[in-house]
């Protein structure tokens, strides 16, 4: 079994050098290598993760890998990268898109997922799936649980700087790199699971949540900030992004530096971050409505450990609703007791 392991990381590696060669040296992938440089993706950053183009033809990579040794369709259909449904025959999954290799703790290529861009003219080929990303099934070398997109290269970027950035998407991370952020990571498009925080429990104890600042990435951040403190001793910081930009989207609107700034600078503590969910939607000049609010923040606050980080936030509450910190502590000193 060993060696149908090895077997199926040397399918990945001649897969991803052929997507790779498509998008950099073909008139087939010049649209795709366009529209990487149109969304502001440089030369060194293609190279550096690897991109590559899938061929519309849907046989090019089983046409291509034919022309590998000892390739039997067994070996091949377990590799994930066709979908094997017209007369047995092996059709590229991933045809027409834009590839992002996907690699393990160890750099190996495990995996891929594919993005439809525009200008390509798939919606008219039948069979053809509309999601915007495609991500390889699960497959002996893929269990998506356990990916961190990106994991392998930000490691040692992790533990020099103390933190890590976990974004949303494969274009924040690899934005960010092109920035100079290059402790960035992103779970696969799926909620975050028990494996990929224990992974990044190895190698840090504090995290900077910077999902999209849409509304899923809002709920996804609170969700997100629970698995954190069930499983672990985390500090968690998170970065909110205006008008419902994504990481990738701020670079390119306002540039790598003041990006950069804001990440350094726009972050809230956990509890900034809750207090200003809470609030979202609720209506604080209503009574009932205030009095709720101030009763959430007050219960949440007693996982705050740090007594100057509670003293700031009593403040903050007995400033904006003219409650005196002594009710407030009064109140919270119940939760507290609660909570025992
Ligand atoms: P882009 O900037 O290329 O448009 P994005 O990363 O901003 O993509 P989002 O819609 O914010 O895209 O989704 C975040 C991440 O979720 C993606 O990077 C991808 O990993 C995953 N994802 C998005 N859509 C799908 C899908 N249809 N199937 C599987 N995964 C998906
Ligand atoms: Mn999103
Ligand atoms: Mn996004
Ligand atoms: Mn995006």
């Amino acid at each position: 079994e060993n060696s149908k392991f090895s077997k199926l990381l040397a399918i990945n590696e001649k897969t991803k050098e052929f997507y790779h060669h498509i998008l950099i040296n073909t008139k087939v992938g010049e649209a795709a290598y366009q529209y990487l440089l149109d969304r502001g993706v440089e030369k060194e950053t293609i190279e550096e993760f690897q991109l590559g183009f899938s061929p519309p033809q849907r046989n090019a990579l089983k046409l291509y890998l034919d022309n590998q040794e000892g390739l039997d369709n067994t070996l091949l259909s377990e590799t994930g990268l066709f979908s094997d449904r017209e007369d047995r025959q092996l059709l590229d999954r991933f045809s027409g898109r834009i590839i992002f290799p996907i690699r393990d703790h160890k750099g190996q290529t495990v995996a891929f997922s594919g993005r439809i861009f525009e200008g390509d003219n798939s919606e008219t080929t039948p069979g053809f799936h509309s999601a915007k990303y495609v991500n390889s099934p699960e497959t002996d070398l893929f269990n998506k649980r356990k990916i961190l997109f990106n994991y392998d290269k930000a490691r040692p970027i992790i533990r020099r700087e103390g933190e890590v950035y976990l974004f949303e998407g494969f274009m924040d991370v690899i934005s960010s790199w092109q920035a100079g952020i290059r402790n960035g990571i992103a779970s696969m498009g799926t909620s975050l699971t028990h494996e990929q925080i224990q992974q990044m429990d190895r190698v840090t104890d504090k995290v900077v949540i910077a999902y999209d600042g849409d509304q899923a990435g809002l709920e996804a951040t609170k969700r997100a900030t629970e698995y954190f403190t069930d499983q672990t001793h985390f500090t968690i910081e998170i970065t909110s992004f205006p008008e419902k930009l994504d990481p990738d989207d701020y670079i390119k609107s306002r540039g790598k530096e003041a990006y950069k700034d804001f990440l350094l600078h726009g972050r809230d503590t956990l509890m900034s971050f809750l207090m200003k969910y809470y609030r979202n939607g609720k209506n604080l000049k209503n009574e009932s409505e205030r009095l709720s609010y101030i009763e959430q923040v007050l219960k949440k606050m007693t996982t705050v450990n740090s007594p100057v980080e509670r003293e700031l936030y009593f403040n903050q509450l007995a400033q904006e609703f003219k409650v005196t910190q002594d009710t407030l502590k009064e109140q919270f000193q119940q939760h507290a007791f609660e909570n025992q």
